[in-house]
């Protein structure tokens, strides 16, 4: 199968650059598998672990906290606020980052702060979960 590169990029770094077979992301329209040569796209991301394939590994996770996916011709770039692979997550943070967020929601402040908290909780579900697995 041919591979191509993939980019993951935030403000601060290069989260990722790697030669992979394929990838799964989750759009705003639901989950898309891209394989080389997709045509190119670009597409709002969630905030949700991306799947990444590669040739004769297992498969790698890495949390991508919301932002954009462009299928380029020559690769495929992320550029999204954070991500991180899972060796990088302090699990004890993001337990704490879930029990403050659920806190905050279960507070129900204005509609502002519950938004916030919302996509709180989706980046710590998000870092919990590719540590987890
Ligand atoms: P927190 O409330 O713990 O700061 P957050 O979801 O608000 O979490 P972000 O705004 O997404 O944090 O990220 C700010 C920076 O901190 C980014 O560089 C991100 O990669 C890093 N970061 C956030 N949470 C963790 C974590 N649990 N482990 C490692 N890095 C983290």
């Amino acid at each position: 199968m041919s591979s191509f590169l993939l980019e993951i990029v935030t403000p601060d770094r290069k989260v990722y650059e790697e030669q992979v077979q394929m990838i799964v992301v989750k759009g705003i329209a639901g989950e898309l598998g891209i394989l080389a040569h997709h045509i190119p796209l670009v597409t709002p991301l969630k905030i949700a672990p991306v799947t990444v394939k590669k040739q004769g590994a297992k498969d790698e996770l890495l949390a991508v906290h919301g932002g954009f996916m462009e299928v380029r011709k020559d690769k495929v770039v992320i550029l999204a606020e954070s991500a991180e692979l899972p060796g990088d997550i302090d699990v004890e943070r993001a337990r704490a980052a879930k029990e403050r967020a659920e806190r905050r929601l279960a507070a129900k402040k204005d509609e502002f702060d519950f938004k916030r908290a919302e996509l709180a909780l989706q980046r710590a579900l998000t870092r919990l979960d590719v540590t987890s697995r």
